[in-house]
């Protein structure tokens, strides 16, 4: 390979000094060569289907791609000029197109089931067992495994369900922008931020009319529903919502853009995928994956949380519907209402001034409270280390062990650029694994979008500070960090957080928000820009009674939305008498506390069951809450938060298995017995009193 090209240098740490958009083509076009080559050569039939020959030999010859490719990947995300984007497109459909092939060549399915039936398989680690067993469910689950007559009509739905997916974002989308408010007397924006307003303005203006012109688009939705005065323009806003891509006809939506045949096809489409590919429902297919074993466990345990957390949802309405009567008079309370009048009766109770708590949040004390709970936790030491970079903000730490040895390595970019893509993310630069050479040890990229420090005084530059969702999104994304970097795994396929199945991996992530909340870290973690103070305690307990503001009202509603999409996608039958309708209708009277107007159509804007790849995995977003809120209660019962037996257990049973084995399995291991909801419901201030 030609050495010269600094994305073929995998010595060690990525080359950001030396690398160039014009080395991208090159180089992935010479792995990619190698790589089909290397597939050829190891499909043959003279290639004994062993670990070794075969499995092994796969994933270490494909590493050096995966690991530039993700160099190329990485920079279009933090450094998306002209010529970086233009790199990495030029790219993608050759890239895409290699994943696909693998994916569909039947010859590596037919050698990993070899070795699945080979003397050798009982011999194999854990681990390798594993990266064998996911291999051919993927392959099953992509139709492989059907008889030769099935697989175009297998083929023939893939492709048309892919494509009605897109319909309904593009119908949505559609729908959603043909939509506009205008409002030419100002005094009917009472109770507007200015900024909203400013926005209006500036869209009226570039659609050529006159006033203010509002818009379905979150940013303009928003905050009419939680701040404008008027209840007419709320409730006119409310019903165009509500009706996106809907079979009404009123005004700017278009018959062709209605969601509800879109839907009905893509029920039947996916109904029949799964009985060829012999589930007994797409439920069943969805959760093959995953950590939840069968949709009756997951209807189980969302009508568990369902029960527990209605009384709170109730009284939190009860206590909404009496706010707006008393103080807003409102006497019949509508759905339009329900964001404004809980904005109101939020600023009432619990007020509080984001900008004086990111006072106290500053840059040196985050970092320094962050890698004190790393430390206190799990006994490892982040200190900075050097590394060539893609940006001079960017800084580069290492994992010890108390003994000084090298446990992993992490970038972190935490400033906001024009460059970087939005948002908060963890990728990885290398994973752990064992080589000929010993074991490679785990990078990890850590990104935010959080302001840079501006300002000085005295001379001196003011630090940066963060509000307190931006010290949580940290935490959040140093916990899928730390589960990628504190694994033992020694195979690719299941090291890190590889192979760990979706339900279960924001399991560190969210665990690690916990301490976000404990006071005692607070304490450590803030001193106000100006006086160097900690939190005070009164600010905290506002904090808290904020974050568990109608926390109820919220676990409903998204239990409602999970419940509905788990039985659309297993106990409703497409070609049955009933509609999606009238099963939404059903699981509302079920669950719901707030019932919207009979003309509401949410299944139509339901973008992430027919539109992304949540169908029958809505769930998730519970799910994975609930298994972070009861491993943190495991460190609340030990009373101590840094608890070292608990903090080891942690660190043994979920963190350094990854994706080595199930999940479930990992969970009970660390908590001795299955899941709770409890805990979760205690967290969020729902606990019978
Ligand atoms: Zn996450």
């Amino acid at each position: 390979m030609n050495t010269d090209n600094p994305l073929l240098d995998f010595s060690d740490l990525p080359r950001f000094d030396l690398v160039q958009p014009e080395h991208v083509k090159p180089a992935i076009e010479s792995l990619l060569t190698a790589g089909r080559e290397l597939i050829e050569r190891l499909t043959a039939e003279t290639t004994p289907a062993t670990w070794r020959d075969f499995a092994g030999a796969l994933a270490d010859g494909l590493e050096p791609f995966g690991r530039a490719w993700g160099i190329v990947g990485h920079l279009h995300s933090v450094n998306d000029v002209p010529a970086w984007r233009e790199a990495y497109n030029q790219m993608l459909p050759e890239v895409s197109r290699f994943y696909a092939e693998l994916g569909q060549n039947l010859k590596l399915f037919e050698k990993y089931k070899a070795l699945r039936g080979s003397s050798e398989y009982a011999t194999l680690t854990r681990e390798q067992q594993k990266v064998v067993a996911n291999e051919i469910r993927d392959f099953r689950l992509s139709g492989a495994e059907l008889p030769e007559d099935q697989k175009p009509r297998f083929q023939a739905i893939s492709e048309e369900l892919s494509q009605l997916s897109a319909k309904f974002s593009e119908n949505l989308l559609d729908a959603t922008n043909a939509f506009a408010e205008i409002v030419t007397d100002e005094a009917q924006l009472a109770g507007l931020p200015d900024d909203a307003k400013q926005a209006a303005r500036n869209a009226a203006e570039k659609a050529g009319v006159d006033g203010w012109r509002f818009s379905l688009q979150a940013p303009s939705y928003g905050p009419v529903m939680q701040y404008a005065e008027n209840r007419e323009l709320r409730a006119r806003m409310y019903r165009a919502y509500a009706t996106r891509a809907a079979e009404f006809h009123d005004g700017s939506s278009k018959p062709e853009w209605d969601n509800t045949p879109v839907i009905q096809h893509m029920l039947e489409l996916r109904q029949e995928e799964a009985k060829m590919l012999g589930f007994g429902s797409f439920a069943e297919v969805s959760l093959a994956p995953k950590m939840a074993d069968t949709p009756a466990q997951v209807l189980a345990f969302l009508r568990e949380l369902a029960a527990k957390a209605k009384p709170f949802a109730e009284r939190d309405v009860a206590e909404l519907c009496a706010f707006a009567s008393d103080e807003l008079g409102i006497a019949d309370f509508a759905p339009w209402d329900a964001a404004y009048a809980s904005e109101k009766l939020l600023q009432k109770r619990y007020a509080f001034s984001e900008q004086e708590v990111k006072q106290y949040f500053t840059e040196p004390r985050v970092l320094g409270g962050l890698f004190k709970v790393i430390e206190s936790l799990f006994k490892f030491k982040v200190r900075p280390d050097d590394a060539p970079v893609w940006h001079e903000d960017v800084r580069f730490y290492r994992l010890e062990t108390p003994a000084g040895d090298l446990v992993g390595q992490f970038y972190l970019d935490l400033y906001a650029r024009e460059t970087k893509r939005g948002g908060a993310w963890m990728d990885e630069a290398r994973a752990r694994r064992r080589t000929v050479g010993g074991i490679q040890k785990p990078i990890a990229y850590l990104n935010c979008n959080f302001a840079r420090p501006v300002g000085a005084r005295d001379g001196k530059p003011l630090p940066a500070t963060f509000t307190h969702d931006e010290v949580i999104t940290l935490f959040h994304e140093t916990g899928h960090g730390l589960h990628h970097l504190l694994t033992r795994g020694e195979e690719l396929g299941v090291s890190g957080i590889h192979g760990v199945e979706w339900d279960a991996v924001e399991l560190p992530s969210q665990f690690m928000e916990n301490y976000c909340w404990e006071w005692t870290v607070l304490q450590g973690m803030t001193a106000h820009v100006d006086s160097g103070a900690p939190l005070p305690r009164e600010l905290f307990d506002k904090m808290l009674a904020a974050k568990n503001f109608q926390s109820g009202m919220m676990a409903v509603r998204q239990i409602e939305f999970s419940l509905f999409d788990m039985l659309l996608h297993s106990e409703f039958d497409p070609q049955g008498r009933s509609t999606v309708m009238d099963l939404l209708d059903e699981v509302r009277r079920e669950v719901a506390v707030l019932i919207p107007p009979e003309w509401h159509r949410f299944p139509n804007s339901f973008s992430h069951i027919f539109g992304g790849g949540y169908g029958a995995g809505y769930f998730s977003y519970k799910w994975a809450e609930v298994l972070s809120a009861d491993a943190y209660a495991a460190f609340e019962e030990a009373g101590d938060p840094f608890d070292p037996t608990v903090g080891q257990r942690f660190l043994d049973e979920i963190l350094s298995v990854g994706g080595s084995r199930p999940a479930i399995e990992s969970f009970k291991a660390f908590r001795g017995r299955e899941p709770s909801v409890d805990a979760l419901l205690r967290h969020s201030g729902m606990i019978a009193a």
